[in-house]
């Protein structure tokens, strides 16, 4: 039997990239349908566990989206295109504060702010954080919103092409070929019970931090002065067991 679904955007994937798409797409006033193979909980996403960086300064005054922008391209080996890192870096803090409105849980310090972390190669405390749970946390509270705004989500569904006739041009649902999958493959795995937000004491002082703040960089949520030279410095890498051992563990 074939079924005919039409809708104007089309998501195909419901990990957080698809349902923040899904949710720019709705308020951008187009119907939109999210489609993804697994239970909409159970995405890649809730792997994550250390949590979400965003140059907020909140512990390192000191931190800029230019410094982010800098340790990304660093710890990318310079393989990332800078055009998408830099939009990146620079709409990351306006991105997690956004979910925090949303309700994400995330940890908190005394006097409310959002409590950031060392994490990865980052060389400020950047990442915020829910426990050991952050990517779960954000996946929950992106559903809470997609289900808020009444997107709907099919679940279990692999699509495994795209009948497009051009390149470029995908005109309805029609034109995507794909399967269910049995209902006992897509069980969620979300079993575990919800997360309540916790505190931690910061694990390392910034003295001594090879990494050079950019001066003129403006506050660290600002991107600060436009220039037509990137204002980022990046510098060499440094022995990898040294580097290795300032990172903590997750
Ligand atoms: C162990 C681990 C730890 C991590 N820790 C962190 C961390 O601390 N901080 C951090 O920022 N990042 C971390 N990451 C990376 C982060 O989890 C991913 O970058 C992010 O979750 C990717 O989100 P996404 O929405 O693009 O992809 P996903 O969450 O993988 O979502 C992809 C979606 O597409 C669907 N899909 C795929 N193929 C098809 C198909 N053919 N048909 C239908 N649907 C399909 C899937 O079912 C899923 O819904 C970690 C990753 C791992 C594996």
């Amino acid at each position: 039997m074939t079924r005919m679904r039409l809708c104007n955007v089309l998501v195909i994937g419901s990990g957080a990239a698809g349902l923040r798409a899904a949710i720019a797409a709705h308020r951008a006033g187009t119907e939109v349908l999210v489609m993804g193979k697994r239970a909409r909980l159970d995405a890649h996403t809730v792997l994550a566990s250390g949590g979400i960086n965003a140059a907020l300064g909140t512990r390192d005054p000191e931190d800029s989206w230019q410094q982010h922008f800098g340790d990304t391209v660093r710890e990318g080996y310079f393989l990332s295109d800078p055009r998408v890192v830099e939009t990146t870096v620079r709409e990351a803090p306006g991105a997690v504060e956004e979910l925090a409105a949303w309700g994400g849980p995330f940890a908190r310090t005394d006097d409310g702010r959002l409590d950031q972390r060392f994490f990865g190669a980052h060389r400020w405390r950047r990442t915020c954080y829910v426990g050991d749970y952050s990517g779960r946390a954000i996946l929950r509270t992106l559903v809470a919103k997609v289900d808020e705004l009444a997107i709907p989500i099919l679940e279990g569904q692999y699509v495994s092409r795209l009948l497009v006739p051009e390149p470029g041009y995908c005109q309805s649902h029609e034109h995507i070929r794909h399967f269910q999958i049995p209902s006992e493959l897509t069980r969620s795995i979300d079993r575990v019970p919800p997360i309540e937000p916790r505190r931690r004491s910061p694990r390392r002082s910034t003295q001594g931090s090879r990494w050079t703040p950019v001066s003129g960089s403006g506050s660290p949520a600002s991107p600060g002065p436009a220039s037509t030279s990137p204002p980022w410095s990046v510098p060499s890498a440094p022995a990898t067991a040294s580097r290795r051992s300032r990172r903590p563990t997750a």
